[in-house]
């Protein structure tokens, strides 16, 4: 397949493409560097002549430019992972967050749309669309409402919104489109060959924030809310590892049917902030300190996925499941490289 990878430069959008490149596609990765980084298109071959990478610096919602890229490259698949993706961020900015996922996203499907090779369209949807689900709904099946507590789920909420009405009428039109909204609980850790990493500018996440604690680049770790209805009081997460649920995106690829179809990936069992914590000390050896915070504005008490849907339909399962597991590989990047990215 000829793949469009927006966000490419990104942390999950750098994994997708090695592992696209690896299964032998040939990928475009788009990105504006705004969160990406030029380095892991250059680790992943893009100024080598003999990988099939392309880097287009540049953004999802220019429509000439991506209508370009389809039409050179002969797109017939496209992922898109370019976003905005902070939660806190998105409650104190939400304009910037409406402007660069839900615009700059719309003039992506319109380009899509308009060019008639590409075929298949996967996004990545987030569980912040279902916001705080009702009683005895976690772990939470693709049929909770979505009801989102911030302006980031709110905007890829909208996104879904975008892809059902357009894959619907394309199907009026007799047009195989097919969407997969890969709808993702906490991503986390990093590529097993140590070859790329998670470096975010701030970080915020809690698990990138808690190894930096260890590597003593912060004095402290926040925990956010100690008072939430959980067996220890603090917030509960899915936490699957990128390469997994970049697997995920290529079982969609290869088996989605047309039409649109919304799945879960998470691992199917959540993990407290506390414990969270307590893997971040075991794999780093390190006694992080830890200080008991006030709640952080649009979290969500405790989401965990049901991921049967995918498991049926897809046939893909985490292969990662333990705590440390995924943890380990973070550490392992972060600690090889304690300035991300930039420190070489
Ligand atoms: N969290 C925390 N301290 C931090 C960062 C995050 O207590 O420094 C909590 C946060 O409130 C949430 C969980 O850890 O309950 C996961 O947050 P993260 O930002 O990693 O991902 P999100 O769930 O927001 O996508």
């Amino acid at each position: 397949m000829n793949v469009l990878v927006t966000g490419g430069a990104g942390y999950i959008g750098s994994h997708a493409c090695q592992r696209l490149l690896r299964s032998g596609h040939t990928v475009v990765a788009l990105d504006n560097l705004v969160r990406g980084h030029r380095e892991p298109m250059k680790l992943l071959g893009a100024d080598d002549p003999s990988v099939p990478l392309t880097f287009v610096e540049g953004s999802v919602g220019d429509g000439g430019l991506v209508a370009g890229v389809l039409d050179e490259h002969a797109i017939d698949t496209v992922m898109h992972f370019a976003a905005l993706a902070y939660v806190g961020e998105s409650v104190t900015d939400p304009v910037r967050y409406y402007r660069e996922n839900v615009r700059a996203g719309v003039a992506l499907v319109d380009a899509c749309v308009a060019s008639p090779r590409v075929e298949r369209f996967v996004f990545s949807s987030s569980c912040a669309t279902y916001g705080d689900p009702p009683e005895g709904m976690v772990p939470v099946p693709e049929t909770c409402p979505q009801t989102p507590t911030s302006p980031y789920g709110r905007t890829k909420l909208m996104m879904e919104h975008v892809l059902k009405d357009v894959a619907h009428a394309c199907g009026l039109e007799g047009r195989a489109f097919r969407v997969a909204m890969l709808r993702y609980f906490n991503v986390a850790g990093s590529d097993r060959t140590g070859v790329l990493g998670e470096d975010h500018t701030p970080e915020t996440h809690l698990i990138p924030v808690a190894i930096q604690a260890a590597l003593g680049k912060r004095d402290h770790v926040s925990i956010f809310g100690t008072d939430y209805p959980t067996d220890d009081g603090t917030c509960v997460r899915d936490y699957v590892h990128v390469e997994d649920l970049i697997d995920a995106h290529v079982c969609a690829l290869e088996r989605v049917d047309p039409g649109v179809h919304a799945y879960n990936v998470g691992i199917g069992r959540g993990y407290s902030v506390r414990e969270v914590l307590e893997s971040v000390k075991r794999v780093s050896g390190v006694d992080i300190e830890i200080r008991e915070g006030p709640r952080r504005a649009g979290d969500a008490v405790a989401l965990y996925a049901d991921p049967s849907r995918i498991h049926a339909e897809l046939g893909w399962r985490a292969s990662i499941t333990g705590l440390d597991e995924i943890v380990r590989t973070a550490w392992a990047w972060m600690s090889a490289n304690p300035d991300g990215y930039r420190g070489g």
